[in-house]
């Protein structure tokens, strides 16, 4: 077996056992392949594996690789970094769930572009750090309604990155607070979880885990 098939099934496993863990089904929680920096020639591979979700953080990037695997009918773009809204159009014509909606600007821009309607998280600065984008938690009630008015956009719930730590553990009263957020709007849909920290996030409720360097090796 190669290391890219090794290291899905050993994150699989991760996931299958924090859901145990955590009595949660493994339905419910969806692996999203962070392949930024990584080729396309890579991408291919993994979805020979069985991948469909792939997350990427740029938007000129995440285009040219839509374009390079059109295809792969059945791949998804999770477009997760931020997004100017210069970048908009390039940005609704490949993504299939955006999880950085941060602004009641970003939010008209895209609802103005998307032809069918687009599922979206709303990203939470939940450390309020200067060096991250994000809605911050105040603002966090009005841009939900305001996501919400927006026929085009369909909110699916939170994302976020917790503030960098030594360990995993310190991520989890992060990804508590983002679930009561959650809990707090009725929405279902968390977006948390990285290489470091997925199987706290799992155990804390993520529905969608965003896992690059533990599947594809360390970025250049
Ligand atoms: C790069 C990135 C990831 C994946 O990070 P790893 O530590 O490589 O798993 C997840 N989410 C976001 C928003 C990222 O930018």
């Amino acid at each position: 077996m190669n290391v890219l098939a090794e290291n899905l099934k050993r994150v699989e496993r991760n996931i299958k056992d924090a859901c145990e863990r955590s009595g949660r089904s493994i339905e419910d929680v969806t692996l999203i392949a962070v392949s930024k920096r990584k080729p396309a020639s890579l991408i291919r591979e993994a979805y020979a594996l069985g991948l469909r979700d792939f997350g990427e953080n740029y938007a000129q990037e995440l285009a040219e690789k839509a374009q390079e695997l059109s295809d792969l009918k059945d791949i998804r773009w999770h477009m997760i970094g931020h997004v100017q809204r210069n970048k908009v159009n390039l940005v609704v014509k490949h993504t299939s769930v955006l999880h950085t909606v941060d602004s009641d600007k970003l939010a008209s821009a895209l609802a103005a572009r998307v032809t069918q309607p687009l599922p979206v998280f709303i990203s939470v600065n939940l450390g309020q750090e200067a060096s991250k984008s994000g809605c911050a938690v105040s603002e966090l009630p009005a841009l939900v309604e305001k996501v919400r008015e927006q026929q085009s956009l369909s909110l699916l719930g939170l994302m976020a990155i917790p503030p960098r730590a030594e360990a995993p553990e310190q991520a989890r009263p992060h990804f508590e607070r983002l679930r009561q957020l959650a809990e707090q709007h009725q929405l279902k849909g968390l977006s948390m979880g990285m290489s470091a920290d997925y199987m706290v996030a799992v155990e804390e409720g993520a529905t969608h885990v965003r896992v690059g360097t533990s599947l594809f090796g360390a970025r250049e």
